[in-house]
């Protein structure tokens, strides 16, 4: 018989069309089918509702609230009203969670959690932090690319297939894990009528999030998207799941101003209290704020916890560059030292650098780029020196950093 008359006994394809032909007893099969047999034997090992836990490298290390905040003070800055927040809804619901419940007892519902602060200022931060000390599986998602069912866009139930692919499939640990839904803000209902168009984006995707915040099953595809058709949807249960919602809400201390005001009569405090109080009106945020900028009460219902972010302001910024575990300058020393060259710098650098992410409006996010403009040069030439110390002075710092691009974002 003719060499190319050989098939894969699976797809079907002939030698000529695959790379490898392997030979069975009776048959053969190609490289395409024994790549998607391993995709469905992994599909079927892995997801297996009956997965133990304690198989899984998720194992839950619940801590007390003391502790939670403990651990995030060393990696996050100030924001202590929202670690400890947050410390206490993760503690409870993941108490919540060890609890086995009997029949007739009270349910404890689980406390999703949604915070009100400035880009920049650690919301992200703090839930990474706290999904790091828990041992949990962590996943992050953008809430601008959902649209409703059927419009071009996301479903939001891929929000479950990026939990499941960080943990490997492993249902029981995805059902344990913590999401953090970004930009939340931005799927505000958009105008006070909802019935004059299809707000797809908007309030559609809203109403989608409701059953999975709430916890009820919910079949994912495991790959994502609607790409691949024909995958098998897996179950998983959101009913542990914690959710924790971030957003900026541009303007929302215009709405918490009003409502203040208007329930201002007989508010007995001293004038220099007052004009604190009015420089950061997030503090005073609610659920009633967000109902008015746009999310829909059944959503807030479902994000029982709300809290915010202080905006950072100079001596914030300032320890941001030096005090956390991992802050932009022991990274940059470690990197300096994985070449054998000691880093050091001046104090009135680091000064200097706050000054700049000010001014450019970049906050914390805008220190590690001002950091590397400036170092750039350095970081680009000392690897082929034979120097074995570099000193960042004012002098250099200014120099570098008017050289760069960055320096065209100075605002008038
Ligand atoms: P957002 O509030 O937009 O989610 P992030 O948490 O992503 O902000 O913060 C961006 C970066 O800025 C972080 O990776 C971190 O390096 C730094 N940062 C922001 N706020 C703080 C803070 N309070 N303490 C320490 N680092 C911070």
């Amino acid at each position: 018989m003719a060499k190319n008359t050989l098939h894969c006994s699976f797809c079907g394809r002939s030698r000529d069309e695959v790379k490898i032909l392997i030979a069975g007893q009776e048959g053969h099969i190609c490289e395409n089918c024994v790549e998607h047999a391993q995709e469905i034997i992994q599909q079927e090992l892995m997801i297996r509702d009956d997965n133990p836990a304690t198989n899984s490298s998720f194992k839950l290390t619940v801590k007390k609230p003391v502790e939670i905040k403990r651990f995030l003070d060393e990696y996050v800055i100030g924001q202590d009203e929202a670690k400890k927040v947050l410390s206490v809804a993760v503690y409870n619901h993941y108490k919540r969670l060890q609890h086995k419940k009997t029949e007739n007892e009270v349910e404890i519902e689980k406390s999703n959690i949604i915070m009100v602060g400035e880009t920049g200022t650690g919301k992200t931060l703090l839930a990474k932090t706290i999904a790091k000390l828990l041992n949990v599986p962590f996943a992050i998602v953008d809430a601008t690319v959902f649209t409703e069912a059927g419009y071009v866009g996301e479903d939001v139930e891929s929000i479950l297939t990026r939990l499941l692919q960080v943990c490997n499939y492993d249902v029981s640990a995805a059902e344990r894990g913590i999401v953090y839904i970004d930009e939340i803000d931005k799927i505000a209902r958009k105008g006070d009528n909802p019935s004059i168009t299809r707000d797809v984006s908007g309030e559609g995707v809203q109403q989608g999030l409701l059953k999975l915040l709430e916890g009820t099953d919910v079949l994912v595809p495991p790959q994502g998207g609607r790409k691949h058709p024909e995958q098998k949807l897996v179950k998983i249960n959101t009913q542990n799941i914690l959710f924790v919602c971030g957003g900026a809400f541009d303007s929302v201390d215009k709405i918490i101003a009003r409502r203040i005001n208007t329930n201002a009569i007989g508010f007995n405090v001293n004038k220099d209290q007052q004009e604190a109080a009015k420089k950061n009106l997030l503090q005073f945020v609610n659920a009633t704020d967000l109902k008015s900028f746009g999310l829909i009460p059944e959503l807030l219902g479902r994000l029982p916890v709300v809290t915010h972010l202080n905006p950072l302001d100079k001596p914030t910024l300032r320890s941001i560059l030096t005090d956390p575990k991992n802050s932009l300058v022991r990274q940059y020393k470690k990197l300096f030292e994985l070449e054998n060259i000691q880093l050091t710098l001046d104090d009135d650098v680091l000064d200097f650098m706050v000054e700049k992410a000010i001014e450019f409006k970049l906050g914390a996010r805008g220190l590690r780029s001002i950091f590397e403009s400036i170092l750039t040069d350095a970081m680009f030439e000392l690897p082929s020196s034979k120097e074995s110390k570099f000193h960042l002075t004012l002098e250099y710092a200014k120099k570098k950093l008017d050289k760069s691009k960055m320096s065209l974002l100075k605002v008038a």
